[in-house]
């Protein structure tokens, strides 16, 4: 099954930031109120997420490593009303299997500490009680020459690593997220629930100004979030950010929805920055489609494209813009 999960491991973790995001989505659905991301060397030499959620049991710890255990979903109908941002129980398997990985975890009591090593159980002990979970992975993809040699530039490797934490930043503006690379912050956020707040953190503060709040909404559907005034822009889409129910996805004709909400106010090349959240029944979404988990289908997408453009046009006409 070492096989298994690097097979899986080629899915999932596709390089140090995608191993980020998983860490990071486990933090969020254990309740933290904060995370901590220390990176070394792009990922490759560490990567490390402290959290100060649930913990996970002593009982329980071994399992989390075992693939497709996941305590999020429990029945089949559970997919189709999925809440956490994981349920596939492949991250920790996945990762386990490409990298040395060290978990310290507690619910509060004594707490446990396991090493793996290429997908191997190494060592388990008793721990700190602190409540939160720190999970440390070194020497990533030292097993897998290949995936190694398919890695972009660590300048490029960091930049997705800032991107993916700035954008489950954006996604949980109640959680205090720190991003440290190299001994240098990268992205400090309050905890305190205030998106304008993050918004100023990542795109900084003079960005602040220019944003407005849009609202919009239909029977089970809710748009809110913040747009750019047409005067600031950036020349490509990916300072557009779609938050569906608390999951950052990509989405191409609900970006382009933004960008329509804007009608020809936009230069040509030019578009804005934009955090959009989407409130859905949870049964209105799959969001089972592809193991990373950012696409999703959407039983409604028309519907909520045309709440995000008109939920724009009406911030503008607002405006007097
Ligand atoms: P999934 O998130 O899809 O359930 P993972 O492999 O990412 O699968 O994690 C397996 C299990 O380990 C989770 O279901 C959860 O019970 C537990 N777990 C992982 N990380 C944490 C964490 N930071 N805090 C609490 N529990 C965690
Ligand atoms: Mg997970």
């Amino acid at each position: 099954t070492i096989l298994a999960n690097q097979i899986a491991a080629g899915e999932v973790v596709e390089r140090p930031a995608s191993v980020v995001k998983e860490l990071v989505e486990n933090a969020i659905d254990a309740d933290s109120t904060e995370i901590d991301v220390t990176i070394e060397n792009s990922g490759l030499k560490l990567i490390k997420v402290v959290d100060d959620g649930n913990g996970i049991d002593k009982s329980q710890v071994q399992t989390a490593f075992l693939r497709h255990a996941t305590s999020k979903i429990s029945e089949q109908r559970d997919l189709f009303r999925v809440r956490t941002l994981g349920f596939r129980g492949e991250a920790l398997p996945s990762i386990s299997s490409v990298a040395d990985v060290t978990m310290k975890t507690s619910t509060g009591s004594v707490g446990t500490e396991v090493t793996y090593k290429g997908g191997k159980l190494v060592s388990q002990q008793a721990s700190e009680s602190r409540k939160g979970t720190t999970v440390a992975v070194s020497s990533l993809f030292y097993n897998t020459p290949a995936r190694l040699k398919y890695l972009s530039s660590p300048n490029t490797e960091l930049s997705k690593i800032s991107d993916i934490v700035n954008r489950l930043a954006l996604s949980h503006p109640e959680v205090a997220f720190s991003l440290i690379s190299n001994g240098r912050e990268l992205l400090r956020t309050s905890g305190r629930g205030d998106l304008l707040q993050v918004l100023g953190s990542i795109y900084g503060v003079k960005t602040i100004a220019k944003m407005q709040p849009i609202k919009g909404d239909d029977l089970d559907i809710k748009i809110g979030g913040y747009v750019s005034l047409p005067e600031l822009t950036r020349s490509s889409r990916n300072y557009i950010s779609l938050i569906l129910n608390g999951r950052f996805i990509r989405n191409f004709p609900l970006t382009k929805a933004v960008i329509n909400g804007y009608g020809s106010k936009l230069m040509i090349g030019r578009f804005p920055i934009a955090v959009i959240t989407i409130n859905a029944d949870p049964a209105l979404i799959d969001v089972n489609v592809h193991p990373t988990k950012q696409e999703v289908r959407i039983s409604d997408e028309p519907k909520i494209g045309s709440l995000i453009s008109t939920a724009i046009q009406q911030m503008l006409s607002d405006k007097n813009l």
